[in-house]
């Protein structure tokens, strides 16, 4: 069995991106910027966005966060969304999610410019990523793509099964691993016999947010896993989906929660940032 090392793999994409990034300012006299919204007191949203403010920092990027109370207005959001798709030195807009439920979540991101989609959840680069264009992707699946190609893991002809069907990770996942020529099955909540699909499958990627969902007797032999869950465990630690200590000694590969799937999910961030602004210039 080989450990996935997201976190090594991240930090390589990071050098990288800060390199391009001052490349980038030389040229066109300012720097990538991302803009985030945040709404609300979420522990675990304020976390995100500090980390992603961080690595936005490390990259030599500016960025800004807009926090906003739980009580906010959908014409609010709307109207500082507004503000940074007009703003020249926001290349990037990120909306955190979830919003609170009194907010129209899919209006919000209809709102956010497709040139500075970030997170590839407009409708737009859903659109494009769906027929295989060049577009804006979801984060953590493209980091998922990224992390395979890194260890040369072809997904052309495997027998690919995603737990997990939200916009945010499964289907941008089966989409991109279509787009690789896989042969992609999608579960979700309402399958029947999950184990009867994740067996059969040569890849296994699992984001569904259940601790312990994918047992030992539920992935064959050599198959490669990827733990896409992040979870607080009754203990505080974090873990995944998988029960890790019994699934990985039958893998050939597998993601650990920390340090596989989470830190390219921010690499990916500060990339597509990054090809925003290339793509906006020097002037937006
Ligand atoms: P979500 O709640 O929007 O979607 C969960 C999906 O899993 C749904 O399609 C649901 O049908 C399916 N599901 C739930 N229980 C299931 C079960 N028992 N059997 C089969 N399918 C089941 O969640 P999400 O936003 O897609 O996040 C999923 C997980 O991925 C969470 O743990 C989240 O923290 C994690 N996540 C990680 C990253 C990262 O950077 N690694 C990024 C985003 C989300």
């Amino acid at each position: 069995m080989q450990l996935l090392d997201g976190k090594s793999l991240a930090k390589k994409i990071e050098e990288s991106v800060t390199l391009q990034a001052k490349e980038f300012k030389n040229r066109t006299h300012r720097v990538p910027g991302l803009a985030v919204i945040l709404v609300g007191h979420d522990a675990a949203s304020q976390a995100y966005v500090g980390m992603k403010k961080k690595a936005c920092d490390r990259a030599g990027f500016y960025s800004v966060t807009h926090e906003m109370p739980d009580d906010i207005s959908q014409e609010a959001i709307v109207k500082t969304i507004e503000m940074m798709n007009d703003n020249p030195n926001i290349d990037g807009i990120l909306i955190q999610l979830p919003l609170p439920s009194h907010i129209d979540t899919t209006k919000i991101l209809e709102v956010v410019s497709p040139s500075k989609d970030v997170d590839g959840f407009h409708p737009y680069n859903v659109g494009r990523l769906a027929t295989g264009l060049d577009g804006y992707v979801p984060c953590t699946p493209l980091g998922v793509m990224e992390l395979l190609s890194e260890y040369n893991i072809d997904p052309k002809g495997k027998n690919c099964c995603i737990v997990g069907a939200s916009n945010i990770v499964g289907k941008p996942m089966a989409a991109l691993l279509l787009n690789a020529n896989a042969t992609v099955e999608i579960c979700h909540i309402f399958t029947d016999d999950l184990k009867k699909h994740t067996l059969a499958a040569d890849i296994v990627l699992v984001g569904a947010g259940v601790i312990n969902l994918i047992k030992e007797d539920m992935v064959r032999e050599g198959a490669i896993v990827i733990d896409i869950g992040i979870n607080r465990a009754s203990d505080g630690r974090l873990v995944g989906d998988v029960d890790y200590d019994a699934v990985a000694p039958k893998t050939s590969y597998i993601t650990p929660v920390p340090g596989g799937v989470g830190p390219m999910t921010i690499a990916m961030l500060l990339s597509n940032t990054l090809k925003a602004a290339q793509n906006h210039g020097g002037e937006i």
